[in-house]
């Protein structure tokens, strides 16, 4: 079996933001991009489904500029086989990663496709479950814990009751919540190998899909400041403070 794993290059997740001074975006300008921590979570499971020997190979694929190239080959580093680029410096929105993304899987005909619940730079967490509903294959999404039994795969997810378990049938679609795993660091021999493993370059319109956004961002602002908070010296002072500020309890 094959798994393939998207990997998306977003903002390094320990940087605050800038905003432009237009408010028309982010600024990216000399900003640490890394790969998006769900889907390093992602690629670390696909591995581990390798090395358990369910799975053959494992191909990740990026959509982005050149720059994410970077992002494949550290994909490769963890352990991946081999890469593909779908290179473009458009900004493309989760649809038309979702139908790209179902023009590689045609291609390459993994038994899973294990990805990110979300992106960090966009939070749209609508990718995986686009492809899955394109792909008219299961889902399951926010992962916490993956096992393959012969056709089927068994995923338990974390919901807001609690822990729920699927089984679906494969070829399937998972998303990774942040408890599946640790991903790996990657070695340095390892690495270096990495530069030599096979990265393709495709572009949308290798697949036929038109990236033209769909939505018109209007204006990115910080949200308010929080106000300072009080303190106060009793029961009674606290209930004549949220009297004042109009606060019942
Ligand atoms: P989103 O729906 O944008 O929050 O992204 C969910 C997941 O879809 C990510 O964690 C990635 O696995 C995948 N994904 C989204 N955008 C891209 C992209 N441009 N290239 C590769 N994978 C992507």
């Amino acid at each position: 079996m094959k798994i393939l794993v998207p990997v998306k290059r977003v903002i390094d997740y320990n940087v605050k933001p800038r905003i432009k001074a237009d408010g028309s975006g982010i600024d990216l300008a000399n900003v640490k991009m890394s790969m998006n921590p769900f889907d390093e979570i992602a690629v670390e499971e696909a591995i581990r489904l390798a090395e358990a020997g369910a799975a053959e190979e494992v191909v990740v694929v990026s959509i982005g500029p050149a720059k994410a190239q970077e992002t494949l080959r550290t994909a490769m580093a963890m352990g991946a086989d081999r890469g593909i680029l779908v290179e473009t410096d458009d900004e493309v929105e989760p649809l038309a990663v979702a139908k790209i993304l179902k023009a590689v899987v045609e291609e390459e005909g993994p038994g899973l496709v294990v990805m990110g619940k979300q992106a960090i730079d966009d939070d749209s967490n609508q990718t995986g479950q686009m492809l899955a509903a394109l792909w008219g294959r299961p889902q399951g999404t926010f992962a916490s814990k993956v096992e393959i039994d012969g056709d089927s795969v068994s995923v338990t997810r974390e919901v807001d009751a609690g822990l729920e378990t699927v089984k679906l049938s494969m070829p399937a679609v998972i998303t990774t919540d942040l408890r599946l795993n640790e991903p790996r660091y990657a070695s340095l021999p390892n690495i270096m190998k990495a530069k030599s493993k096979p990265l393709a370059t495709k572009a949308p319109a290798d697949y036929g899909v038109d990236t033209a956004p769909r939505l018109k961002l209007l204006k990115v602002e910080e949200p308010p400041v929080r106000q300072a908070g009080i303190k106060v010296g009793s029961v009674d002072e606290l209930v004549t403070k949220l009297k004042e500020l109009g606060i019942s309890a």
